[in-house]
């Protein structure tokens, strides 16, 4: 997507705070022999209410002003939210370190020093004007992508949703059709019945996993220090008959540090990953699963490695899409939505999932998520 913000200087007003009548002639003349539209306040409490009157583009604003302080002025500009978002360059003769932190502190965007250079003045103009406008662009074109995608996965979700209802029928009829009239359809004809029963039973499973992905990260997501421990072992508990008949040894190296994050997310994350590691087994080898979640800095990084059959390094990337299988569903069956949804929740929460993989050896899965603030070990 490409960006592109004129420097329309034409439109822009410019609200100037200064009481030395020298001044304010130097900066009104050059800035409106540039197109700028200019406002002018001499005193404190006349430019707050300049500001919020006129909503201008931009405040160059000086420091020394008799009755209220800049700084102050800066930080009741600041402070209130129609006037917080215009960017306020202060003017001061004050070169001192500690007058730029108080400035820059009070929300101050730039400054100018005193006596003002007016080729400076206006370089730092256009160069803000320019910034805010990129941002406001930016800003309302995120508005209009979040909108969309709400948009989108409402829609998503609601025909989904509806879908069901139909399908249930179908599959409904058919069974009433085989029970009831079996006896006289030629075997060619149950066949049939059975194929449709099996893809509507199919397109059921497909619906459920859209619908799943569709809610996923859906309304609010929560951030609280989750403990890793308890949830593997209810994850081992569900899973247990699937590791019996396996014989898998899952193996979870403890301590485990904790991350920042939705606890149903993280459950649903680990549980579609342990599904997938016992998925796509080798049918020579006992599964080897391995479980791991270490503090990296600022983050967690939760790994699952197993010793299955793993996939070529160009699939690596599209698996996370919707619908990526690589495999019919004879041989593995599934639909191809799991890590679509293990992406979108591990995105939700401000994290991410990566894979690593050789073909005929194994995957290691890795989730990055925020880490708890003071990480605790479970
Ligand atoms: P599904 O399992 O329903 O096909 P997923 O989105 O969970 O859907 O996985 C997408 C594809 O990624 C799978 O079809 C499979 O080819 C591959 N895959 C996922 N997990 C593993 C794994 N642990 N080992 C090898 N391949 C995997």
């Amino acid at each position: 997507m490409s960006l592109q913000v004129s420097a329309d200087t034409h439109s822009a007003t410019i609200l100037i705070v200064d009481d030395t009548p020298i001044n304010l002639r130097v900066i009104v003349e050059s800035l409106e022999g540039q197109g700028y539209r200019i406002v002018v306040a001499t005193r404190g409490e006349e430019a707050l209410k300049r500001a919020d009157y006129v909503q201008p583009d931009l405040i160059l604003l000086d420091v020394m002003m008799p009755d209220l302080n800049g700084f102050e002025i800066c930080r009741r500009l600041k402070a209130q939210p129609c006037t917080r978002d215009i960017p306020v360059i202060f003017m001061t003769s004050l070169a001192s370190v500690d007058d730029k932190v108080t400035g820059f502190s009070a929300g101050a965007i730039d400054y100018v020093t005193k006596p003002l250079h007016v080729e400076e003045v206006r370089a730092r103009v256009n160069t803000h004007l320019n910034l805010r406008r990129t941002q406001q662009e930016l800003e309302r074109r995120t508005e209009q992508l979040t909108a969309a995608n709400e948009e989108l996965e409402a829609f998503a979700y609601s025909v989904s949703h509806d879908l069901r209802a139909p399908l249930r029928a179908i599959n409904g009829f058919t069974q009433i059709l085989t029970e009831r009239c079996g006896a006289s359809l030629p075997p060619e004809g149950i066949e049939c019945l059975d194929k449709v029963q099996w893809a509507s039973k199919r397109m059921d499973v497909l619906i459920q996993d859209l619908l799943t992905y569709a809610r996923t990260g859906m309304g609010s997501v929560r951030a609280v220090p989750v403990p890793l421990l308890p949830l593997i072992q209810q994850l081992e508990c569900m899973f247990g008959e699937r590791l019996g008949r396996t014989g898998a040894h899952f193996q979870v190296s403890q301590p485990l540090a904790t991350p920042l994050g939705d606890p149903t997310l993280i459950e649903q994350i680990l549980g579609n990953l342990l599904d997938n590691a016992l998925k796509y087994r080798r049918r020579d080898a006992v599964p080897e699963l391995a479980l791991s979640a270490s503090a990296l800095g600022e983050q967690v990084l939760i790994q699952l490695a197993d010793n299955g059959i793993g996939m070529p390094l160009e699939y690596q990337q599209k698996i996370f899409q919707v619908f990526q299988r690589l495999h019919h569903d004879h041989e593995y069956p599934g639909t191809g939505i799991g890590l679509a949804i293990v992406a979108k929740a591990a995105r939700a929460m401000g994290g991410e999932v990566t894979v690593e993989s050789s073909p005929g050896q194994g995957s290691t899965f890795s989730v990055r998520l925020p880490a708890a603030p003071a990480t605790e070990h479970g």
